[in-house]
């Protein structure tokens, strides 16, 4: 059983969108990923596998959805 990823591809993956904090049309980076337990997922909205970006701009670090929401 192999539990690990192939995830160099996204470990210098950017993306181009609206920052929902700053207001501004800025590149996000990449920064990981979270887990949740299925429970505080659910309540939360979220998935239970998140990708994070941070905010060229600000610095804020976003989940996915807020990232894709505002692309
Ligand atoms: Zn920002």
């Amino acid at each position: 059983m192999n539990k690990r990823r192939q995830t160099t591809d996204l470990e210098c993956l950017t993306r181009v969108g609206r920052c929902p904090t700053c207001a501004q049309v800025v590149r996000f980076t990449f920064v990981g990923e979270q887990h949740w337990p299925p429970q505080v997922a659910k309540a939360a909205g979220l998935g239970p596998l998140v990708h994070l970006w941070v905010c060229s701009n600000c610095q804020t670090t976003l989940t996915e959805t807020a990232a894709e929401q505002s692309a």
